[in-house]
C-alpha cells in the first residue's frame, strides 16, 4: 500500500507498557489522517493502539489489522493548541511548561499519546485531560467531525465518543503562568508519583475508583481504624439498611467489612474511594500468579515481573475482585481495556 507499510504476526508485546500479549495479524503505524484513511480501506474495522498504557493484549493476539497512532503536529493558536493524536503527553506537558502555559502539569507522569487520554479521559491530581479541551476531532464513518466539549462526553475516566471513532486531533486550552510555578508543581506531582507509584512494566491503575454507597471519609475512617463508627441499629436517616450496599444502590446502605456490618449516613452517596486501599485492606500485596505480582508499593498496580501471559492477570483480576466483594461488598471495575478477543 501506498506510502504506508503494513506488517504480519508484529508482536505486540513491544507495543504496550505492561509487555505482555500476542501477535497482531496485520500492523501498521499511521503518521497523519490520510494514513488512517488509507489503512481503514484495508481494515474498516482495525484496533487503534495509542501508547498501550491502557491495554491489555490478548495472549492469542489480534486479529486482523492493528494501527498504531504515531500523528505528532501541534500547532500554536491565539486561544489553543491543536495537538495531533498521537503526542505523547508528558511531551506536550513539557512543550507547555516551556511555553509558560500551567494546566497540563498534571500531566507529565502520564505515559499516554494525547488521543488514548481523550477517549479514556486520563487524569489525575484532581485534574483531567476533559477539562481542559476545547473541541476533539474524531473519524467517524469516513469522515471528519469535530465536537465541541459539551459533546464528548466526558466523565471519570470515560468519555461518550462512538465505539469507532477515531481521535485525530484536539484544541487544548492553554493558561498562562508563571513558569517557576509551573515546574514546581510538576516536580511535586512527579516526586509524588515516585513515591506512590511503583517502576517495571505496568498499566498504571488497574481498577477505577469504587464508587461508594456512603461519604467516602466516613467510610476510610471504617477501613482505616477498624472499628464501627454507628451502632449497628442506627443509621442518619434512623432506618435499618435492608440490603448489601451495591455502587449504585439508593437506599440506605451498609458496608461489610472483617465479617462485620455497619450501617452508615445516608448522605454523600456514591463518592469515588481508591480502588488500591480496598485491596490493600484485603490483604493482598505481593500477591502472586504466574508471571503477575500485586505491587508492594501501590496494590492497585499489576506488575508484570517474570514474562506474564494476558490470563495470569485476569486470573489476578478475579482474585481481587472476589476479595474485595467479600470484604466490602463492592464490585470493582476495570479502568484498564480488553483489546483481541477476550
Ligand atoms: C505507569 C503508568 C501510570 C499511569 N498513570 C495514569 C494516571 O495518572 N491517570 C490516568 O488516567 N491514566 C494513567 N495511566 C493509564 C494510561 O496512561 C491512560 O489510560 C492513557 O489514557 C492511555 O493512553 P494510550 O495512548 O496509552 O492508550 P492505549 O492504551 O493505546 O489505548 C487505550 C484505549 O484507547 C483507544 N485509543 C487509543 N488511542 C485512540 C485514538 N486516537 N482514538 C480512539 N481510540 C483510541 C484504544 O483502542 C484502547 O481502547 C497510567 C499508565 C501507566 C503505565
Amino acid at each position: 500500500m501506498m506510502g504506508v507499510e503494513i506488517l504480519q504476526n508484529e508482536n505486540l508485546k513491544k507495543h504496550c507498557t505492561w509487555r505482555i500479549g500476542g501477535n497482531a495479524e496485520f500492523f501498521a503505524k499511521a503518521r497523519s489522517i490520510n494514513d488512517i484513511k488509507t489503512l481503514l480501506k484495508f481494515d474498516k474495522n482495525a484496533t487503534i493502539l495509542g501508547n498501550g498504557s491502557n491495554v491489555l493484549i490478548n495472549d492469542n493476539g489480534i486479529k486482523g489489522l492493528t494501527i498504531k497512532l504515531e500523528l505528532d503536529e501541534i500547532k500554536e493558536y491565539t486561544r489553543f493548541v491543536e495537538v495531533e493524536a498521537g503526542v505523547k503527553l508528558p511531551y506536550l506537558a513539557s512543550y507547555y511548561y516551556k511555553s509558560g502555559y500551567g494546566n497540563l502539569t498534571f500531566a507529565s507522569g502520564i505515559p499516554a499519546t494525547v488521543g488514548g487520554a481523550i477517549k479514556s479521559n486520563a487524569g489525575a491530581h484532581g485534574s483531567s485531560i476533559g477539562e481542559n479541551i476545547v473541541w476533539v476531532e474524531v473519524l467517524r464513518d469516513g469522515k471528519v467531525v469535530r465536537l465541541d466539549n459539551s459533546e464528548c462526553g466526558f466523565g471519570y475516566r470515560i468519555s461518550g465518543f462512538q465505539k469507532k471513532d477515531i481521535v485525530l486531533k484536539a484544541a487544548i486550552k492553554k493558561i498562562k503562568q508563571d513558569k517557576s510555578d509551573i515546574l514546581e508543581k510538576t516536580q511535586n506531582f512527579m516526586q509524588y508519583r515516585r513515591a506512590t507509584q511503583p517502576g517495571g512494566f505496568s498499566a498504571g491503575s488497574v481498577f477505577k475508583a469504587a464508587l461508594l454507597p456512603c461519604n467516602a471519609q466516613f467510610f476510610t475512617n471504617i477501613v482505616r481504624a477498624d472499628v464501627p463508627i454507628l451502632p449497628k441499629h442506627e443509621t442518619a436517616s434512623g432506618r435499618m439498611s435492608p440490603s448489601a450496599p451495591t455502587s449504585t444502590s439508593t437506599s440506605p446502605p451498609n458496608i461489610k467489612h472483617n465479617n462485620s456490618s455497619f450501617l452508615i449516613p445516608h448522605s454523600s452517596l456514591n463518592s469515588p474511594i481508591p480502588a488500591g486501599l480496598l485491596i490493600d485492606k484485603c490483604g493482598l500485596k505481593g500477591t502472586r500468579i504466574g508471571g503477575t505480582i500485586i505491587s508492594q508499593k501501590h496494590a492497585n498496580f499489576i506488575l508484570n515481573i517474570d514474562n506474564a501471559s494476558s490470563k495470569d492477570v485476569l486470573d489476578l483480576i478475579d482474585l481481587i475482585k472476589e476479595k474485595v466483594y467479600n470484604n466490602f461488598g463492592l464490585t470493582l471495575n476495570e479502568e484498564i481495556i480488553k483489546l483481541g478477543e477476550f
